[in-house]
């Protein structure tokens, strides 16, 4: 059975590019009738935080990445990690390094000193025949794993094709600290077996913990897993997409008015292809993510191209699904609205201009909250020439019925009657009453204001 884990660090929101891996290992795990585990990777207890792992909960949660079992926390297994350590040292595929701190800087210091490459020099590790040295007083050891000495690590990437590494390359890792908590590659290889994992996706930046990985497997007699490293995702400048040159997590997005189904689509997109497709479902990508077409090389962040995609599913977006979103956003903007207050006919009439939902509630803030037109739009349209005009339509609206057509035929009559174009006066009005000139059509935008509000405005010449 195909199963894939998403391991993330709690020690911030939930990046882009671990939401794409975790969105490749669901779909991959999806499209083959596999499960899909959460495992939260928090043995760097100084920077977990319990904060983080509810924002990537929700985060997952949001992008709908459901999964079958997890989260599965790292700190609650460390008494399995230290089973399995007894067990290595007890087969001799693991030992002590009584090393202290100062030891291993001055290990390193005479090697840079000698032009070599740093690393652990093996003064602990055994050997036939060699003489340990005396155990220390008072240093608490480390266990480090006894990386086989000769031969090749080599793995068929399922990203990057056939890699191969020497043992010479790769010095003896550390797998458990004096305090009994693992490193990260000793644990991530007892839990993806334990989890019996089948397929991992990470990002590129572990291709080179992946040898010590495969060797601790093997060590443990484990089955292994395939591995898929993805290249990174680069920001719109070239460079690493990074929290200095834009927003970085899931959250922001969310924050920021993009819908998740958007987001799934445009993730899925950097660095997977289907043929042309760019506009495709959750059920589309999983019936069609089965591994293959993933690309080597980095994929590029396109703000605007994500735009694009957003404005495409805004579109076809349930009314009444985006009057719950836009109420959020206007809250966020600090524009008090209670709950029904925006409509569905409200998202209706807006949302094709929009690209976020933050967008509509640009748009939608003027139901809500005062408006303030500018000087200039004032001077150039509410011209002494069409006040009295304004002045009869605010008269005719208050009698009306509160509908399109009949504030419709209230301007007809109005502009007849005092021979205006239809721009002399619906400009003027929109700029009172919507404290902008240009807006959809304007008998559907004032049908949807409370009436005292346009009279108010129209009279506040
Ligand atoms: N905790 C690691 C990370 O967030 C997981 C890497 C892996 O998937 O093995 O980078």
């Amino acid at each position: 059975k195909i199963r894939t884990r998403i391991a993330p660090s709690p020690t911030g929101f939930l990046h882009l590019g671990t939401a794409r891996t975790a969105l490749f290992s669901w779909a991959f795990a999806r499209h083959f009738g596999g499960e899909f585990v959460l495992r939260i990777e928090d043995t760097d207890v100084a920077r977990s935080t319990q904060e983080s792992v509810e924002q990537i909960l929700q985060a997952m949660h949001w992008l709908g990445l459901d999964y079958d079992e997890g989260p599965f926390y790292q700190m609650q297994r460390l008494e399995r990690y230290q089973a399995v350590v007894e067990q290595m040292l007890a087969a001799g595929t693991a030992y002590r390094c009584y090393c202290t701190p100062e030891e291993l800087d001055a290990m390193r210091e005479a090697q840079k000193a000698r032009g070599e490459k740093t690393g652990y020099d093996g003064r602990w590790r055994p050997e036939p025949g060699k003489v340990l040295p005396l155990v220390p007083e008072g240093v608490k050891p480390v266990v480090r794993f006894r990386n086989p000495a000769e031969g090749d690590v080599t793995w068929d990437d399922l990203v990057k094709g056939p890699i191969t590494i020497n043992n010479r390359e790769i010095d003896d890792l550390i797998i458990l600290r004096p305090d009994g908590v693992p490193t990260y590659n000793f644990a991530v290889v007892v839990d993806d077996w334990d989890m019996a994992i089948t397929h991992v996706f990470r990002g590129d930046e572990h291709v080179n913990n992946t040898p010590w990985q495969i060797n601790i497997f093997r060590a443990l007699g484990a089955p292994l897993p395939q591995f898929g490293h993805v290249p990174v995702i680069l920001g719109d400048d070239g460079l690493k997409l990074s929290k200095r040159r834009g927003a970085v997590s899931v959250t922001a997005y969310e924050e920021m008015g993009y819908l998740p189904e958007a987001m799934l689509n445009y993730l899925a997109r950097l660095g997977w292809s289907h043929g042309d497709d760019e506009l495709f479902s959750r059920e589309q990508l999983v019936s069609w993510f089965d591994g293959e077409h993933l690309s080597k090389s980095p994929a590029q962040w396109d703000a605007a191209k994500l735009a694009w995609v957003n404005a495409q599913y805004l579109k076809q977006a349930d009314d009444g699904r985006l009057a719950t979103l836009a109420t959020e956003q206007l809250r966020r903007k600090d524009v008090a609205v209670s709950d029904a207050q925006v409509t569905p006919a409200h998202c209706a009439l807006f949302k094709d201009r929009c690209t976020t939902t933050a967008d509509l509630a640009d748009w939608l803030a003027m139901y809500f909250a005062p408006v303030a037109p500018s000087a200039e739009e004032r001077a150039q349209h509410v011209t002494e020439a069409v006040k009295p005009a304004l002045v009869a339509l605010a008269g005719r609206l208050a009698t009306v019925d509160w509908e399109k057509a009949a504030i419709n035929q209230a301007i007809k009559d109005t502009i007849a009657e005092h021979g205006l174009k239809m721009p002399q006066l619906a400009i003027p009005v929109r700029v009172l009453v919507c404290g902008r000139a240009q807006t959809p059509s304007v008998d559907a935008v004032l049908s949807l204001f409370d009436r005292k509000i346009v009279i108010d405005r129209l009279q506040a010449l």
